[in-house]
């Protein structure tokens, strides 16, 4: 049966309520500091009492009756808890209550009484409270911890700012649809952002300068350029999810995983930017344009990249034209594919024994050349990884060989990395160019060339099939 079928949700004020606790074990406790902290009133009934009970009562917070339960306990009271560890007893004291009209709690037995305590995510003013109706008390937990992990303690904070501002906002803009959509944009945005890292003050400003700008109908937006991993979406920041789900307008490229694009807000506009060799589906120049032409027309423009923007990304270039022209932006690491590919391919870029430097390069063919310090790359003891170097794979090989890399260093080629369709090939500088040749291997891939390549028959764990995650063809 699902407890939870008719539970009415409700948050009670229960200060000063004279609220009974009828058991003095850790169960009685947690319950009864629950109780507490709300502002009850708490008598505890238990012939034993636990030691944190013995002290809420030193501090002066609760009374306790050491002593067996007695039906007359229940009078004058508005809130009980049966918690004794006796299911027969629990169910005796519920019972009782009920006909009393008292609201009763009856500890691990949802059914017995009429009100459950559900798992409470404190954020106040905000609170958010999971129940599964005594069904799994540990999904719930795990639940709990997922949204306590997603929203950060500073939520408090931004609530305590919005209910601050709340009159004088709903004074400054009348029109509903509109005051929604200016909160959106406040808390969802610029401000939100600066709130939730500590910058309180600054935020107050920005809102009141929020305020004024909506009142002379002037709007600035913002960009976000944000790393969206090689692919799998469990590799996002909280930082990244949070602001892919507060944007007006996101330009994509081709590494962006369909699993990554499916957690951007759904009404926001999709803008796909390409970036497949030698197709550029909309130019630089042109991204770098539009991403301050929107901004300035007030729009939240999220610009999601591969792996991380500042690697090999040009997303350094695209934030350079909006700091010249005064956009505000942020800047959202992600895991580079250097990072993603070699822990799903089981290869450590360093390790004591073999690496004790990594370099990371890009194997991008231009003019039939790709221009590197090959000097440097062929140094023992080292990794290196190449990005954009399936093209250049034999010229590359055949350089490195030529500044003196022995023919047998290991290397691996990983296609599609964290993906469904991650696909590993290694061999060596001598045979990785024929097996790309039998193989048909998709872009985009990574290289990595180095000694670690071999760990990769003992670390090996991804199985690519059991994952639904593809990358954006
Ligand atoms: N900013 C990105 C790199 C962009 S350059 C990052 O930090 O990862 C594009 C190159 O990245 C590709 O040619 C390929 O070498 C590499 N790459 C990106 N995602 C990949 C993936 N899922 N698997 C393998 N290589 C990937």
């Amino acid at each position: 049966m699902n407890a939870n079928q008719h539970r009415f949700a409700m948050f009670v004020d229960v200060h000063d309520a004279p609220a009974l606790v009828v058991g003095g074990g850790p169960v009685a406790l947690r319950k009864t500091r629950r109780l507490i902290d709300a502002g009850a009133k708490v008598t505890v009934v238990a012939p034993q009492i636990h030691d944190e009970l013995v002290k809420l009562q030193q501090a002066g917070a609760l009374r306790i009756e050491a002593r067996a339960f007695d039906n007359n306990d229940l009078s004058g009271v508005s809130i009980v808890i049966a918690a004794t560890g006796d299911v027969g007893v629990n169910r005796d004291i519920a019972t009782l209550a009920k006909a009393n009209g008292v609201q009763v709690n009856v500890a691990n037995d949802p059914s017995a009484g009429n009100f459950i305590m559900p798992s409470l995510i404190d954020r106040s003013p905000l609170l958010i409270a999971i129940s599964s109706g005594g069904a799994s008390p540990v999904l719930s937990r795990l639940l709990t911890a997922r949204i306590e992990a997603f929203i950060p303690k500073s939520f408090a904070r931004l609530a305590n700012l919005a209910g601050q501002y709340r009159a004088q906002i709903k004074a400054s803009v009348s029109d509903w649809r509109e005051r929604r959509r200016f909160w959106e944009q406040q808390l969802g945005g610029r401000v939100g952002e600066m709130v939730l890292q500590g910058r309180t003050t600054e935020a107050e400003t920005a809102l009141e300068e929020a305020i004024k700008q909506y009142q002379a109908n002037e709007v600035t937006g913002e960009v976000y350029l944000v790393g969206a991993g090689p692919g799998e979406p469990d590799l996002l920041s909280f930082r990244a999810l949070r602001l892919m789900q507060h944007v007006d307008v996101v330009y994509y490229d081709r590494l962006v995983s369909d699993a990554v694009m499916a957690l951007v807000k759904p009404d926001a506009e999709r803008i796909y930017v390409g970036k497949k060799r030698s197709d550029h589906a909309m130019p630089q120049g042109t991204i770098n344009d539009q991403l301050v032409a929107q901004a300035k027309a007030g729009k939240r423009v999220l610009r999601l990249k591969g792996g991380d923007p500042f690697i090999f990304g040009r997303g350094g270039e695209e934030i350079e034209q909006l700091a010249e022209h005064g956009v505000a932006f942020q800047v959202v690491p992600g895991v580079t594919a250097a990072a993603g590919c070699a822990s799903y391919a089981g290869i450590p870029l360093t390790h004591r024994d073999h690496s004790q430097a990594c370099l990371f390069v890009t194997g991008h063919l231009k003019n039939n050349t790709v221009d590197l310090n090959w000097h440097a790359l062929v140094q023992p003891q080292q990794t290196v990884v190449i990005y954009m170097g399936l093209v250049g794979l034999a010229h590359i090989v055949a350089k490195l060989q030529e500044h003196g890399m022995a023919s047998d260093k290991p290397i691996a080629l990983i296609s599609r990395g964290t993906t469904a369709q991650q696909h590993v090939i290694t061999g060596t500088l001598d045979t990785i160019v024929d097996q790309v040749k039998n193989n048909e291997v998709k872009a985009p891939t990574l290289t990595i060339i180095g000694d670690v390549v071999t760990l990769r028959e003992k670390l090996n764990w991804f199985e690519p099939g059991d994952s639904q995650i593809k990358l954006i063809d």
